[in-house]
This record gives structure tokens, C-alpha cells and sequence, in this order.
């Protein structure tokens, strides 16, 4: 089986492995399943991930991990027609992944400091064909107007993720979406959008190790991103309550949007898989 299988919340909460599921995952890779990590998270290159995973004793293989950031650059690079410019609000993880595949990048940060007439703008952006919007720490009024000035002036908008917020151990704190959302409003324009609860993430996920998305399996602890991804994608999911959700958020939810399964730890995990397997 292709296991599609999120990172925060599912297989490492902080620093910490979520208990049995790095093992577990080695088992089923042993056993023959292709395990393909998916997360939203679009402020690293994906080497990063590699030695976090290693040191876990998770299965890390650089080709098998596809975060948001890695998806949006394969996906502008497989457009027709070609893109080759592109604006980027974000990370250096974010341009490193965009550059890695062909792309020439202009980060909206190096362009929007000393340009104040929004045609200039234009310009001095490179005149790119796409805007790619993350998780940009560093987002100001100046990057806002540079990003929304190309989309209005042609470029097609791409968001690596709409999340709103997400958890860090001081609380929520603003994710990609809020950013992508300030955009849309300045350019007037909705993005289409890379990472879960769309399905785009998980096509390029399968693709990345040759395999058709049919009969994937996703695992997950969101019911705002895995599930409804897996929903989109037309593939069973697997709730895992070692993160954000709780049995009671699922009670929240009508029958058509609920997961495949649901496993309370990696132990219960291992029976669903057993069971999908078939
Ligand atoms: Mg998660």
C-alpha cells in the first residue's frame, strides 16, 4: 500500500516521536507498504526533515518526503504553458524548493523594499508569470503590495497552504492561510492552493514515487486538512488521535465527512493497516 502519512501530530508532536508510529511505519515498509510523508508545512527545504526523521527511527528517504513547498515548485514546473519566473512570499526553504526545480525566483522580501509605484513593481519583480505565497515571518505591507501588484497584473496565484493558524507550545500563531488570505483581498484574485484539505498535495505525492493515488491510504490527525484531502482525493484516511483531534470533534462532524478508521495510538494503528491491507 502507499501510505501518505502527515508529520505534526502524527508521527512527532514538538521533538518528541508520537509513540510506536516510527516504528511502525519500519515495519510496514519492511513488509512492502511505500511510505510517503505529506505535510503543509512550507517554510523548509525537505533535507531538513532527514535527520528529524532519523533520529526518530521513522524511514527517511528525501524522495518520499513532499511538503507543501516541494509540491507547489513540481506543480508550477509541470505547467502549460511554461512557467519560469516566479514571485515568492516566504521562507529561503520555500525558494530553495522553487529553485531546485528550474524556477528563477525573485523573493517579494528583496523586491518590495525600495519600490513604491506599483508598476515598478511589476518590473522590478521580474515580471513573473506565478506569485507562490507560505509562511513568511518577515510579511509586511511592502510584500503585500509587490505580490498583489503581479497578480493583478497577470501572474497566477499559487498558495502552498491555506491553514490559518497552527499549534506551537506558546498557543496558535498565524499560518500560510492568514498571509494567503491578505493577499487574495489586495489582488482580488483566489489562489489555487497546494497543500491538504485540496487534493494536489497527495497527487504529487504519488507521482513522486510512480505510484497511481488509487488505493493510498492517508494518515492523519486533522479533520481540517488529512481527512477532507483524502475525502477530495477519492482515498481512504485514517484519523490518528495522537494530535489536534479529539473523539469529540469527530461526534462534531456528519458520517460523509468522517475517516476510514480511527486509531487512539500506533497499536490501533497497526490493526487498521492490517485490516486495509486486506
Ligand atoms: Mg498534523
Amino acid at each position: 500500500m502507499l501510505l501518505l502519512v502527515d508529520l505534526d501530530g502524527t508521527v512527532w508532536r514538538g521533538r518528541a516521536a508520537v509513540p510506536g508510529v516510527p516504528e511502525l511505519l519500519t515495519e510496514r515498509a519492511a513488509a512492502g507498504d511505500v511510505v510517503v510523508y505529506v505535510t503543509n508545512n512550507s517554510t523548509r527545504h525537505r533535507a531538513d526533515y532527514m535527520p528529524r526523521l532519523a533520529a526518530i527511527g521513522a524511514p527517511a528517504d528525501i524522495s518520499r518526503i513532499v511538503t507543501s513547498a516541494r509540491a507547489t515548485a513540481v506543480h508550477l514546473a509541470s505547467l502549460e504553458p511554461r512557467v519560469d519566473r516566479v514571485l515568492a512570499v516566504g521562507t529561503p526553504g520555500l525558494v530553495a524548493e522553487l529553485r531546485e526545480v528550474g524556477l528563477t525566483v525573485f523573493p517579494a522580501g528583496e523586491v518590495a523594499d525600495t519600490i513604491t509605484d506599483g508598476a515598478l513593481r511589476v518590473a522590478a519583480a521580474g515580471d513573473p508569470q506565478a506569485v507562490v505565497v507560505g509562511l513568511d515571518r518577515g510579511f509586511d505591507y511592502g510584500r503585500l503590495a509587490v505580490a498583489s501588484a503581479c497578480i493583478r497584473a497577470g501572474a497566477l496565484f499559487l498558495a502552498t497552504n491555506r491553514d490559518p493558524v497552527f499549534p506551537t507550545e506558546y498557543g496558535f500563531v498565524p499560518g500560510a492561510g492568514s498571509i494567503v488570505a491578505a493577499v487574495e483581498v489586495a489582488s482580488g484574485v483566489a489562489p489555487v492552493s497546494i497543500g491538504k484539505p485540496g487534493p494536489l498535495l497527495l497527487e504529487v505525492a504519488a507521482d513522486a514515487v510512480g505510484l497511481p493515488l488509487d488505493g493510498a491510504v492517508v494518515i492523519g490527525d486533522s479533520l481540517q486538512t488529512d481527512i477532507p484531502a483524502a475525502h477530495a482525493a477519492g482515498v481512504a484516511s485514517v484519523l490518528l488521535l495522537t494530535g489536534v483531534t479529539t473523539v469529540e470533534h469527530l461526534d462534531e462532524l456528519p458520517a460523509s465527512q468522517h475517516p476510514t478508521a480511527v486509531a487512539r495510538d500506533a497499536a490501533e494503528l497497526r490493526a487498521v493497516l492490517a485490516r486495509l491491507a486486506g
